[in-house]
């Protein structure tokens, strides 16, 4: 690489490291994605069942739930249960769509279903939502075009478990 084009390819990098000022952690995001999933699939979200689906124990559960009530996304009383608010339910269709692209997409590379699932969770916070929404029209456009994906889809492979690699 020519110094030049070194020295902006450094210029750039410095520029993606910067700190973007995000309105919400993927924390955050994947908590009232959750609670949105319980409750369409349930009718209700516990306390107990974030936990279960989070990974993450009781005492985090409830301190997060507080902070999501301060920040207006949720209605959180003790004994009586979790509301999303509309805000909050917003935001939960927008992680929702958001993982469900990504998801399309990388099954469109072949990728198997659980590692695109995985894959997904993490993109679905970091990506710009102009990416998405470039990301969302590809998708469709592969979409309708089968025959051209399969020309370009490698064999289906099982993947390693992570770690290996
Ligand atoms: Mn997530």
């Amino acid at each position: 690489m020519p110094p030049s084009s070194r020295a902006q390819r450094l210029a750039q990098l410095e520029r993606a490291h910067a700190r973007r000022l995000q309105r919400y952690t993927p924390r955050e995001e994947d908590y009232v994605e959750v609670i949105y999933e319980l409750m369409r699939e349930k009718g209700y979200a516990r306390a107990v069942d974030i936990s279960a689906n989070l990974h993450v124990r009781s005492p985090s559960v409830t301190r997060m739930l507080q902070k999501l009530h301060a920040s207006d996304l949720l209605v959180y009383e003790r004994y009586r249960g979790i509301m999303l608010t509309e805000k909050g339910e917003r935001l939960a269709k927008s992680v929702r769509e958001r993982h469900g692209i990504l998801v399309r997409f990388l099954r469109l590379l072949g990728v198997n279903p659980e590692t695109a699932h995985r894959d997904a969770e993490g993109l679905e916070h970091s990506l710009h939502p102009a990416t998405i929404e470039r990301l969302s029209h590809l998708v469709r456009v592969l979409e309708d075009n089968p025959a051209w994906v399969q020309t370009v889809q490698p064999p289906a492979v099982r993947d390693p478990p992570r770690g290996q690699n």
